[in-house]
């Protein structure tokens, strides 16, 4: 049997072949690869960097899809469609909207595929695969296996993405990672975990950790990073701002080679943050003290924000982007609040009438950083024009002088000899996303449906 893996991109101008810039190994392809009995042949195509051979013979085309790859995904699956290849689905926007997802696939995986791929396949080759297939969250990560195989010949950024958890278990509002394992959080076991970081290391410069929240469990991440102390290796990963007032384990997270951490700031408006569900972010000081501790500990900072909560005006960009400026962000992110289906978020703003785009995902009109609601304080359109204002700011020459030759991020030599490209690569971003259609703005045709869809 024959199955092609299609990690789809978000979308593409008139014009533009492909988005070549910096892109990262697509760590659920291999997923899929690694849950693949080894009698399957598998092509693996990644939209982002390379065309598509659709005309390539094969049995099965499987797309993990995420809302804002959603568009194209079925871009591609109808282009498969017409060639009378069947298409399985599966990942966050399959799991948030089945429904929506069983329209432009014969197949839908919901949940987490480590159990429900190989019943799937099985059922596939025998010529009884039903519609959906249900994959239970939260249960255990024993002999998760990874198949990097497929990125042969594909020119990713050397850092090597492991996942040593998943989930999460708070309930941030806005959120999608908590609906969908619905806030259940698993660490696979540490030892699994260090036999495949021994066997990337020779290949990475850095590990990237993309846990949802590294620190959900921090007593068992705890018994990792005593592990990971002797493997001598640099690695980054996401974590809540709670473990942050936990300075023995900054400590150790520091002695393990801990380079930096990406930080869901959203908003420096307690009223937001309570609001949200982040309250917790508040505690023991809030994020000033957060950034004392961090600093001290030199572990950098890649700090988000997002905006167009009901507390939000102008003065929350400058807010932000003064905090980021001050406490020396290595990287920031500054993006409008993204109702994703699925979310309370979502549901809350549904209800009170507020959608402008109800399905933004696939709505021709809707462009890469276009706000799909109504704001409270500010116009859809403001608060797109402020993000984007304050990306530029974030990355001026100015402020990555003033950043970049600080004591934190002059801390690490290998962190500081890749500041200004990774800033540089971050400022020609802004333009290149900024009103980026979600699909293949030059695929031509109608969506084709799946049968019995
Ligand atoms: S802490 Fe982070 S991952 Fe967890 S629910 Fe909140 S935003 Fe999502």
């Amino acid at each position: 049997m024959r199955l092609t893996i299609v990690h789809p991109c978000i979308g593409r101008r008139v014009g533009q072949r492909y988005i070549r810039s910096w892109q990262m190994e697509p760590l659920p392809a291999a997923r899929l690869a690694g849950l693949t009995p080894p009698d399957v042949s598998i092509s693996f195509h990644d939209d982002r960097m390379e065309r598509i051979p659709f005309d390539a013979p094969c049995d099965l085309v499987a797309i993990s899809v995420e809302t804002y790859t959603a568009k194209r995904a079925y871009q591609i699956a109808s282009e498969y469609r017409k060639r009378g290849v069947p298409v399985v689905m599966g990942g966050f926007h399959a799991t948030l909207c089945p429904r929506e997802t069983a329209r432009y696939a014969e197949h839908v995986v919901t949940g987490d595929a480590d159990e429900a791929w190989p019943e799937f396949l099985d059922d596939f080759r025998a010529g009884r695969a039903r519609k959906f297939y249900h994959g239970a969250v939260g249960k255990s990560l024993s002999h998760a296996r990874y198949d990097r195989s497929i990125y042969a010949g594909k020119r990713y950024l050397p850092i090597a993405l492991v996942e040593t958890a998943r989930g999460c278990n708070r309930k941030c509002d806005f959120c999608a990672i908590q609906s969908f394992f619905r806030r259940t959080h698993v660490r696979r076991p540490v030892a699994e975990v260090v036999d495949e970081i021994r066997q990337q290391a020779r290949r990475a410069r850095v590990f990237f950790f993309v846990d949802d929240n590294f620190v959900t469990d921090r007593a068992r991440a705890w018994e990792f990073l005593v592990e990971l102390t002797k493997l001598n290796i640099r690695w980054i990963t996401q974590m809540s701002i709670d473990a942050a007032h936990d300075e023995d384990f900054l400590a150790l997270m520091a002695r393990s080679g801990c380079e930096g951490v990406l930080i869901g700031f959203e908003s420096l408006d307690p009223r937001t943050l309570r609001g949200v569900n982040k309250g917790f972010a508040l505690m023991k000081g809030g994020y000033d003290a957060a950034m004392k501790n961090l600093t001290r500990h030199g572990i950098r900072i890649y700090g988000t924000f997002i905006f167009g909560n009901d507390e939000d005006g102008p003065e929350s960009f400058e807010a932000a982007l003064d905090f980021a400026i001050r406490h020396r962000f290595y990287v920031a992110a500054f993006n409008h609040l993204t109702p994703f289906p699925g979310t309370p978020l979502y549901e809350r703003l549904r209800r009170e009438g507020r959608l402008t785009m109800p399905s933004w995902w696939l709505d021709d009109d809707y462009r890469y950083n276009m706000v799909p609601f109504r704001p409270r304080r500010m116009t859809p359109e403001a608060v797109r024009a402020h993000c984007v204002n304050a990306r530029k700011r974030f990355y001026s020459p100015v402020s990555m002088i003033r950043r970049g030759f600080s004591r934190i991020n002059m801390g690490s030599a290998f962190m500081f000899r890749h500041f200004f490209p990774i800033n540089i690569m971050h400022r020609l971003e802004i333009s290149v996303r900024d009103g980026l259609p979600l699909g293949d703005a030059a695929w031509r045709g109608e969506l084709l449906e799946a049968d019995g869809a």
